[in-house]
């Protein structure tokens, strides 16, 4: 079963061009990659700029291809089915992408959103802080205002991809004193020189070892009144970031609910295959019906989480309010991936242990889902929210 063959011309289409690219380019070098824990090659990373993937979604008038959220999902699914590395270079692109489309000034529009969009610019996001994660609105990073630049000084911690970009899109407190507290928060695109040396004492930062999420590296960054000019402030007005930010999570979610979708079809598909050569008392092991149930099961279950995924795609297409079904989708695939990825580890038996088969590889990767772009425990009370009321 190839899945979901029959969306519709257009999607199919995207999908074949996505998992030819995956199959030629990196299939053959992600598990070399990922048990030497290598980043991405930089090649890889231009060619899937020059394929439109980070400005999949940007209008064509800003350097992008136009698509639809649906077709962002797939690109997304068939990415991770490679690596969930290389799917998750695009949610860089596309978190800072969609905040300048949804809350820039034309102005920083036309001078942002091309080079992203062609690669010029790779962008990071650094939300998260060392003491405050899951509690948006009490970020600490503080941006003052000097003249014609801010000066930030304090910690973001788990920015993956901050070594390798041109440009961090950093939630910071441009007023400590406000309240409600998420009032001073603003959303800053700080330049810095790619590199891992990064640019101490001004912007320091050191990777943060991982169990999987291999190909790319996630980092504690120091901030001590490193430079950012005003005209970067996203909008143009402080106090707005925390609402930017809230405005693009049904895309974030959306995305992320692919990239498990994608982890867990991979481990499918090689489980399957597995399960079709590995013989024992004199049969394939796809022949014990405990085995051909795992299989059946994880297949329904990736379907339902792929379905789910669509729809609020679709949702959001339509221009309707879908941060419920987003984060239906997210936690649902999330909480899959985790389930599937380790019954399909089980089918390899030892051999799933060993590094020697991908099967770890699925399983390590999706783990993340629980964690990043909402906790799943978060994204159970946003979505409690929405169906009972309260704060
Ligand atoms: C591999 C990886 C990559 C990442 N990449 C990025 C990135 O690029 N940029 C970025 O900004 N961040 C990134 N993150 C950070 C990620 O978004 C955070 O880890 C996540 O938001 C959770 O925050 P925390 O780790 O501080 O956990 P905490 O917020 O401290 O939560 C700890 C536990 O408490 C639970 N909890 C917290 N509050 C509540 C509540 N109100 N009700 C119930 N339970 C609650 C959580 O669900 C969790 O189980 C990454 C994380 C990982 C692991």
């Amino acid at each position: 079963m190839a899945p979901n063959d029959g969306d519709d011309d257009e999607h199919d289409a995207i999908r074949r061009s996505v998992r030819e690219f995956v199959e030629r380019e990196i299939l053959p070098i992600c598990d070399d990659l990922d048990n030497r824990d290598q980043e991405i090659p930089l090649p890889v990373i231009a060619r899937m700029a020059e394929l439109g993937y980070f400005g999949l979604i940007f209008p064509p008038e800003y350097g992008g291809m136009g698509l639809d959220t649906v077709a962002m999902a797939i690109v997304t699914e068939e990415l991770s089915r490679g690596w969930l590395s290389v799917g998750s270079v695009m949610t860089r692109m596309l978190i800072t992408g969609s905040l300048i489309m949804a809350a820039g000034t034309e102005e920083q529009k036309r001078r942002w959103l091309p080079k992203i969009a062609s690669g010029e610019l790779l962008t990071a996001a650094a939300f998260t802080e060392p003491d405050v994660g899951s509690d948006t609105a009490a970020m600490k990073l503080r941006a003052e205002k000097h003249g014609d630049r801010y000066l930030l000084t304090g910690e973001k911690t788990w920015c993956t991809f901050a070594n390798r970009a041109h440009v961090l899109t950093v939630l910071a407190r441009t007023n400590p004193t406000v309240k409600p507290k998420h009032k001073g928060l603003s959303i800053l695109l700080v330049e810095k020189t790619p590199g891992d040396g990064f640019s101490p004492p001004e912007l320091g930062g050191s990777p943060i070892p991982t169990i999987g999420y291999k190909g790319m590296r996630s980092y504690a960054l120091q901030f001590d009144g490193y430079p950012c000019p005003v005209e970067n402030l996203l909008g143009g007005e402080e106090g707005k970031g925390f609402y930017q930010l809230m405005a693009t999570y049904e895309y974030a979610r959306i995305q992320t609910a692919a990239r498990a979708v994608g982890t867990a079809q991979a481990a499918f598909e090689a489980a399957r295959k597995y399960s079709q050569e590995r013989v024992q008392f004199d049969q394939p092991i796809a022949s014990f019906q405990v085995i051909r149930h795992k299989l059946a099961h994880a297949a329904t279950e990736i379907e339902a989480a792929r379905r789910l995924t669509y729809y609020a795609a679709q949702m959001k297409d339509t221009g309707k309010r879908c941060d419920l079904e987003a984060g239906m989708a997210k936690v649902f695939a999330a909480e899959m991936a985790e389930r599937v990825t380790s019954e399909m580890l089980q089918v390899f038996g030892g051999y799933g242990y060993s590094r020697e088969y991908p099967a770890q590889r699925f399983w390590r990767d999706a783990r993340v889902f629980r964690i990043f772009e909402g906790t799943s425990e978060i994204q159970y009370e946003v979505i409690a929210r929405r169906l009972l009321g309260g704060k």
